[in-house]
């Protein structure tokens, strides 16, 4: 196999923090990131004292990780951590990446950056890397199939981000699981592609289509789940070997408590059904992490679409993305408690 190291490294999941700069580019002072220790964060609570008598307190919450990323971290840095369990996806492994965090606390920025080369996100570098990886594969006499897609998760129900044909025909989709145990949506585009351009080219289509999904409905990208998924088949004839993967890039819907606020109706419906499908990845990470023996995959599209990238030989990289204003205090706890029960 290619790179002996993955066989290394303990475990399947990985769990990363990062925290976003502030809008003005400051550091904030709640949050405390050791540059002399890549692996833990601090986030310190200060009591004001109610008398005005004695001096105000300080509690600190600390939280450990595989690494954690302060607000200076670039997207190359971000991008180095896992590109070894990234590119173990041509070795055959299923590889499933998220981003889990609040809006705003920068998923999207993570997964997919924005149009600069130095600041383009995990997606593009993955594939980036994928390609590079199978040419030089290719010279020891494999041959590779790519197939793309680019799906949404909105209200437990599913959009295809790559659908190019007329709005009024959009069709409706399903999950299927064929008796092989592979695991497909109906009438999505699955698009066979050849080369980095290509997936960059799919990857501005997505975009387009889901900036008018956007204006139709408000907010609509901070309570949907995005999924890019790579197929990968490679065969080796020569070798008479075969190998048939998935990579998964997954920008998660925000995780904030929606219920919160107070909604009613179909508005409630609408909540209850999101916030299903949100607590869900964090369930099956969880129980992935904790070894339980069995994993609720049916409870929600998501899980059920990512079952087979969930589990087994899988790797599954997570960040947590943090904001880091004051008034995202509590969000910001909770994000690191769920994904330190996760680590
Ligand atoms: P989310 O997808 O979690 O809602 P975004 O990725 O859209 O959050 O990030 C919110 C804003 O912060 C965006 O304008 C984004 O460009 C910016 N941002 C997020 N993370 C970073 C970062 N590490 N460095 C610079 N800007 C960032
Ligand atoms: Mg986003």
């Amino acid at each position: 196999r290619l790179h002996n190291t993955i066989q290394e490294l303990k475990g399947n999941i990985r769990v990363f923090c990062r925290v976003r700069p502030l809008v003005d580019g400051s550091t904030s002072n709640h949050i405390q990131v050791p540059a002399n220790d890549l692996k833990t964060i601090t986030l310190a609570k200060t009591e004001e004292s109610h008398t005005g008598k004695t001096a105000d307190t300080q509690k600190n919450y600390n939280f450990n990780f595989d690494r954690v990323f302060g607000p200076q971290a670039t997207q190359q840095e971000i991008f180095e951590e896992i590109s070894l369990l990234i590119q173990s996806a041509l070795d055959g492994y299923n590889v499933c990446c998220f981003a889990y965090g609040q809006t705003g606390s920068g998923k999207t920025y993570t997964m997919e950056g924005d149009e600069f080369d130095a600041t383009r996100g995990v997606i593009p570098r993955a594939v980036q890397q994928v390609f590079r990886a199978a040419e030089k594969l290719e010279k020891e006499g494999w041959e590779f199939t790519f197939t793309a897609s680019f799906v949404e998760i909105y209200n437990e129900s599913l959009r295809d981000h790559l659908y190019t044909g007329k709005a009024s025909k959009r069709p409706e989709h399903d999950i299927r699981k064929a008796t092989t145990g592979e695991v497909t949506i109906t009438n999505l585009t699955y698009e066979k592609v050849i080369n980095e351009d290509q997936v960059l080219g799919l990857i501005a289509l997505a975009n387009k289509n889901r900036s008018t999904a956007q204006t139709a409905q408000n907010d609509r990208s901070s309570r949907s789940h995005s999924v890019f998924q790579l197929d990968i088949e490679g065969v080796n004839s020569g070798r008479d070997v075969k190998c048939k993967s998935t990579l998964c890039l997954v920008d998660l819907a925000g995780s904030e408590r929606m219920l919160k606020s107070q909604s009613q109706g179909e508005r409630f419906k609408e909540m209850t059904a999101i916030n299903g499908s949100l607590s869900n990845p964090g369930i099956v990470i969880a129980a992935l992490a904790n070894k339980e023996s069995y994993i609720p995959y049916r409870n929600s599209k998501l899980t059920y679409l990512l079952q087979n990238c969930l589990g087994g030989n899988s790797k599954t990289p997570m960040f947590v993305n943090i904001a880091p204003e004051p008034d995202s205090f509590g969000e910001t706890l909770n994000s690191l408690r769920f994904a330190s029960k996760v680590n």
